[in-house]
């Protein structure tokens, strides 16, 4: 023995293939034997709401009867009741009331395991692509991701943008055609009208807002930044003639995209024309097309995304969108809450 006994040993290094590891070039990904060993079935997912909403130690939550915490314990019976029942007053609690899986008939694992398969990639998967590895039906899936897109990835309680904000209005699914006339009335005669119109506003180093609007008009677009848009800050927009008049309210810088003028110094409008390209890149590469109907619960998606970056250690001062077990953790996080009630 040369090493001397204050040495921790060196274990072997065998591979457990019972408890496989991560490997280390994987460090982005959680991978599906770890979801699976998380969540192992239904009882898992049930136990992991149980204890979000209530009971953090499995065991002692506050009752909302008795009002004071009490022991709670799930008692197995025939019909394998999803709750847990105070010891004291016999209340049954259901850890999945009021949440999106709530008279569900899709078991608890599937729709974990969607919200595992939307955060494990970068741009979207679609809902035929999720009805294959769910093994559900099509109508199903379609539903599933509507439900997660529409309840948990919309932000509609978003505080207003400040600071340095950029807007720009673009359009979706149109022809090469129409898009054609589009320039040449934007340049011209002004306001557009398309059934795929979207406005967006930025924060440089910040939140996006996107919103599916009627139109491109002045009366929409200022309407939406009013809304959405500290009074104090600065908007950079280009020079569509609906912002003519956007300085009334805001600090107003103008970049002047006709003149081939790009960036003139902080004047510009990349970070939008870059969220633009990822949406429409996404749309075009996982959903094909999209309906002017569900298009604003696709971009909500895509915001969400965006707004959850994070800084990360490997590049200093820039956010990037977060591991897909970060995303998969935000998301099953949100989906513990009960939904919010329709407006
Ligand atoms: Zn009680």
């Amino acid at each position: 023995m040369w090493y001397t006994t204050g040495m921790a040993q060196v274990a072997p290094t065998r591979t457990d293939r019972k408890n496989p590891t991560r490997g280390t070039a994987s460090e982005s990904r959680f991978s599906l034997m770890e979801f699976m060993r998380e969540f192992p079935d239904d009882d898992a997912c049930l136990e992991h709401l149980w204890r979000t909403r209530y009971a953090v130690d499995g065991q002692h939550a506050e009752c909302p009867r008795c009002k004071v915490t009490r022991t709670f314990r799930r008692y197995v019976n025939a019909e394998r009741r999803q709750s847990w029942t105070c010891t004291t007053c016999g209340l049954h609690v259901h850890p999945t009331a009021g949440t999106i899986f709530h008279k569900s008939s899709t078991s608890l694992q599937l729709w974990f395991y969607a919200l595992f398969l939307i955060t494990s990639t970068r741009c979207g998967i679609s809902a035929k692509q999720l009805e294959r590895e769910l093994g559900v039906t099509y109508k199903t899936a379609w539903r599933m991701f509507n439900v997660i897109r529409n309840s948990l990835m919309a932000e509609t309680d978003i505080a207003p943008l400040s600071g340095t904000v950029e807007a720009d209005e673009t359009y979706f699914n149109r022809s090469r055609r129409n898009r054609l006339e589009e320039e040449y009335r934007r340049h011209g005669a002004g306001p557009t009208v398309g059934e795929r119109t979207v406005f967006g506003m930025v924060e440089r180093q910040g939140r996006v807002i996107v919103r599916h609007v009627p139109d491109a008009t002045a009366k929409t677009l200022s309407g939406e930044l009013d809304l959405h848009v500290l009074p104090a800050s600065m908007v950079y927009t280009d020079m569509h003639p609906s912002y003519q008049r956007t300085g009334r309210h805001f600090n107003h810088g103008r970049v002047n995209h006709t003149a081939k003028v790009w960036v003139d110094g902080d004047v510009h409008t990349q970070t939008i024309e870059g969220f633009w390209s990822t949406v429409k890149g996404g749309i075009r590469g996982v959903y094909h097309s999209v309906s002017a109907k569900w298009l604003q619960s696709y971009l909500d998606e895509y915001a969400w995304r965006y707004n959850h970056r994070e800084f990360t250690p490997r590049r200093p001062g820039v956010r990037r969108e977060p591991t897909g077990e970060a995303k998969f953790r935000l998301l099953v996080a949100r989906a513990c809450l009960p939904l919010a009630p329709k407006p």
